[in-house]
């Protein structure tokens, strides 16, 4: 699959980064990781540095799925408010899910803190503002739940808003002042896998897997060069091209359109808060370390590549429109970097992280959403727990198992 216009701005910015070669023997491994994006990247991280053989192959270059597409908004706020989630997966799974994304970036935080390369990570307020008058009762019932599940966040009235963002049109919002942050997830990608090899892993990429055989004792994989790779343990990281290997279908594409604004002097917004709404789809926006406004949205179903790409120049004009009706002072904004790119998501906004009875020593780790990158490293966690054959408490939360339940439709 197409996962993306070739274009953009993180891999015009830091081109290649580091390069891996291909996979041209065969190999023996106890972890094979599938996929070099993100959560390839920092399961094997977690992988390597517990102790674990492991290697990771890639069909593309790494990072050059739909991570280096990414906005890279790291929220702890997921798609699915947590009132509604609750409704999916009940309150104390819900407000657990919050308190793991908060977790998640924490401990990136500390991540990229210690790795010898820059990744981008800066911490970011966030707020989620009502679109419109009628989705204040939300805003009121998510606050309320959050609240009640210790969650540092703020009811923001009108004129707390217009107060931050003087020209912007929200009727009220939820104001989190410690619990986000932004990355370069290209960067980082790549910043993980040096980490993990100087601890023993291997990577390869331009190796596509082009056939799996499950076995009692090992999983056995086909290269596209005619390699043969075993391993104890099979790792599905590979994004949104995953659904091939389940037989049931568990997510929705959609195709979300981006676009980078030319570098901006002065402060651009209210301490480059990450912002986004109630609205479906909804409009998310950052700024870059060297000062732009980055934008997304204007998000629709999945078609094809070709329908997705022929809309980009339409979609970016509606962008830069959304970003200066809410900020004028930045009209007319300059656009100097847009792409499209397709996402999943699934009905109640979780990842689905474990296995399926018909893929044996197979785990799957899918970080859909909004929040795909937070849920990687959930993942890389709950992976790197079963390889040490120590229970996770949490990963009940994102099997397999929930999507079997008549309510979860995808
Ligand atoms: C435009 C856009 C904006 C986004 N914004 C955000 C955001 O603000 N915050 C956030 O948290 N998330 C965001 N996401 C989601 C986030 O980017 C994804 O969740 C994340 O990048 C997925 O990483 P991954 O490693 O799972 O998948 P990928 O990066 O796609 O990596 C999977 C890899 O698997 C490889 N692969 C597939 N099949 C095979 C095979 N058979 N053999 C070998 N290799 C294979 C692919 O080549 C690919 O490189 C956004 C996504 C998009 C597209």
């Amino acid at each position: 699959m197409n996962l993306h216009t070739p274009y953009p701005y993180w891999l015009l910015k830091n081109g290649f980064l580091f390069e891996y070669p291909a996979l041209r023997h065969p190999l023996q491994v106890d972890y094979l990781v599938m996929g070099g994006g993100i959560t390839g990247a920092l399961t094997a991280w977690y992988l390597a540095q517990a102790g674990v053989s492991v290697a990771v192959v890639d069909r593309r270059h790494i990072g050059m799925g739909s991570t280096c597409a990414s906005t890279a908004l790291l929220q702890y706020e997921i798609d699915v408010p947590m009132h509604k989630l609750a409704k999916f997966v009940g309150e104390k799974n819900a407000a657990r899910s919050y308190h793991l994304c908060i977790e998640a970036i924490d401990k990136m935080e500390q991540i990229c803190e210690e790795l010898p390369f820059s990744t981008g990570f800066e911490r970011k307020p966030s707020i989620y503002c009502a679109s419109k008058k009628a989705d204040l009762e939300e805003i009121d019932l998510e606050f309320a739940i959050r609240q009640k599940h210790d969650i540092r966040v703020e009811r923001w009235t009108k004129t707390d808003v217009t107060r931050a963002f003087p020209f912007f049109q929200s009727p009220g919002a939820l104001y989190s002042p410690h619990d986000g942050a932004q990355v370069d997830a290209y960067s980082l990608t790549h910043a993980l896998l040096q980490d993990a090899m100087k601890h023993g892993a291997q990577v390869f990429d331009k190796t596509d897997v082009v056939s799996i055989r499950h076995e009692k004792t090992q999983v056995e994989l086909q290269t596209n060069h005619g390699h043969t790779i075993r391993a104890k343990q099979l790792v599905i990281a590979s994004g949104y091209e995953s659904q091939e290997y389940l037989e049931q279908k568990v997510t929705r594409l959609h195709s979300t359109y981006v676009l980078v604004s030319e570098p901006i002097d002065g402060e651009i917004w209210y301490r480059d808060a990450l912002i986004w709404e109630t609205a479906r789809p909804y409009l998310y926006l950052r700024t870059t370390p060297d000062r732009r406004v980055l934008v997304g949205g204007r998000d629709e179903p999945f078609y094809s590549p070709g329908k997705r790409d022929r809309l980009l120049s339409k979609k970016t004009q509606l962008l830069a429109k959304d970003v200066e009706k809410r900020f004028p002072l930045l009209a007319p904004l300059q656009v100097d970097f847009n792409w499209a790119g397709t996402f999943a998501e699934t009905a109640d906004g979780l990842p689905f992280i474990g296995t399926v009875k018909a893929r044996p020593r197979t785990i799957f780790a899918l970080g859909f959403g909004g929040n795909g990158i937070v849920f990687s490293q959930i993942a890389g966690e709950i992976i790197r727990d079963a390889a040490l054959g120590k229970k996770n408490s949490d990963a009940h939360i994102f099997s397999f198992d929930r999507a079997k339940s008549s309510s979860y439709t995808a």
